[in-house]
């Protein structure tokens, strides 16, 4: 493929870059000693920054015209995260809701919930969590536990516990995976609903990270009512409609611009500021290590891309984009805090975030394990591991969540 950038491409580019020299004195800041530190702020200007975005055509540049979007390819998004990223300001807050959950509500929801709820969520009006891991289904998604039963007038009654949920402390609304039937096979009784998240009965508890920042949270449901069309995709289609969801984060994190922010320049200045590590041969190599196994991420993300431009689905290989730019992070990480020493964990430190919260990372958007169990299978045509549950209705399984179902 050509990497350059076509004629229109490099026209969106400037325009996107113009844009962001002129307006980016606006945008909320986050590191130095001029950062803000009060959360509501933050969120209150992060908010404020995306409905900028948005008005500008850089968030939800790939959503259809008709809500808001661009009605442009990923490779116009790409530009976009690009050219946020160099420019050094935030990009949108909602990241969850316009990369993963607006796309499943615009593929599988009715015209009256996307009329309702794709406008403010692009816009930071309403923010929206992803409810979809519970204490005891992460990895094994389907195996959910929260349930909505309906009533004679078609309304539903919610009851349940997530976990995990980032941004459920000021969100509006959440995207809920729940089980409508036990009495079938655990993928197939399944819903997703909309879920107001001032309904009585919720209730958002924050997990506080070692990192000190609480950016997720336990979900408590307790009797819910939700209205009878709060359901996406149609009562039994939940596991489809979570399999578009996760299809987009796999996107959202593959495009998510430079590695997350983890790329190797970033480290090499951080590195640098050691005269002595600066020409240490072991760091140099190190450092060199990592560079190569970030720009082969880099490129498998223009194949992806490819694949999205000629209107194909990424296939799974893309989530090894996740596994090799977190473990070659964790690595500069360990790095940079042989070479500063404990001042990369200080206060101060722009690393000490970093470093605290890449664990979790390995386990947020599919864990290593489960990555590569799908690149095993589905890629490179190893047996697949043995599910013993397949076919057996979910109240039936011998597990803990059949017993409890
Ligand atoms: C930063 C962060 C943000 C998150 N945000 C959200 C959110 O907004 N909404 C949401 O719904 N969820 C969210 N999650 C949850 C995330 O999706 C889960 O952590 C993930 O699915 C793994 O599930 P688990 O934590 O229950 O681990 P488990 O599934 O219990 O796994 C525990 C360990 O066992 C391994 N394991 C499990 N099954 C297998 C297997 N079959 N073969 C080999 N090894 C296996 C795993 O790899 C892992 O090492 C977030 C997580 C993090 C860390």
């Amino acid at each position: 493929m050509d990497l350059d950038d076509t004629p229109e491409q490099a026209a969106h580019r400037a325009k996107v870059r113009a844009w962001l020299e002129e307006n980016k004195p606006q945008a909320p800041v986050l590191t130095g000693p001029d950062a803000l530190t009060d959360e509501d702020e933050i969120v209150a200007a992060r908010r404020a920054w995306q409905g900028k975005l948005a008005e500008a055509g850089l968030a939800g540049v790939t959503w259809p015209k008709e809500f808001g979007g661009q009605g442009l390819g990923p490779i116009e998004q790409v530009i976009c995260n690009q050219e946020i990223a160099k420019a050094g300001v935030p990009g949108i807050l909602d990241a969850i809701g316009v990369g993963m959950l607006g796309p499943t509500i615009i593929a599988h929801g009715s015209d009256e919930q996307k009329g309702r709820y794709l406008g403010p969520m692009l816009h930071g009006d309403e923010v929206w969590c992803q409810l979809f891991s519970e204490p005891a289904a992460g990895s094994d998604l389907a195996a959910v536990q929260t349930r909505a039963r309906q009533a004679q007038d078609g309304t539903w009654r919610l009851s349940g516990q997530k976990v995990w949920t980032t941004n459920a402390q000021f969100s509006s609304y959440g995207l809920l995976l729940a089980r409508t039937d036990a009495d079938v096979p655990k993928h197939k009784g399944l819903t997703m609903f909309i879920v107001p998240m001032d309904a009585p009965g919720v209730t958002v508890r924050g997990l506080r990270q070692i990192s000190g920042e609480a950016e997720f949270n336990e979900v408590f449901f307790d009797d819910v009512e939700l209205a009878a069309d709060a359901t996406v995709g149609g009562v039994g289609n939940g596991w489809g409609t979570a399999l578009t969801t996760l299809m987009f984060e796999r996107v959202t994190i593959g495009l998510g611009g430079e590695g997350l922010g983890y790329n190797s320049v970033r480290f090499a200045k951080g590195i640098a500021s050691d005269e002595h590590a600066r020409r240490d041969s072991e760091v140099r190599k190190q450092l060199g290590e990592i560079a190569s196994e970030l720009l082969a991420v880099r490129f498998t993300g223009y194949r992806t891309l490819t694949a999205l431009q000629r209107g194909q689905i990424p296939g799974p290989e893309a989530g090894l984009a996740k596994v090799t730019i977190v473990n070659g992070a964790i690595k500069a990480g360990e790095l940079i805090a042989d070479v500063q020493g404990p001042d990369a964990l200080g206060t101060s430190s722009e690393w000490a975030y970093m470093i605290s919260f890449l664990p979790g990372l390995k386990s947020a958007g599919g864990t290593e394990e489960i990555l590569r169990n799908t690149i095993g299978e589905r890629v490179l045509g190893l047996p697949p591991e043995p599910r013993l549950d397949k076919g057996i209705p979910f109240s039936e399984l011998r597990s803990k969540e059949g017993a409890a179902a």
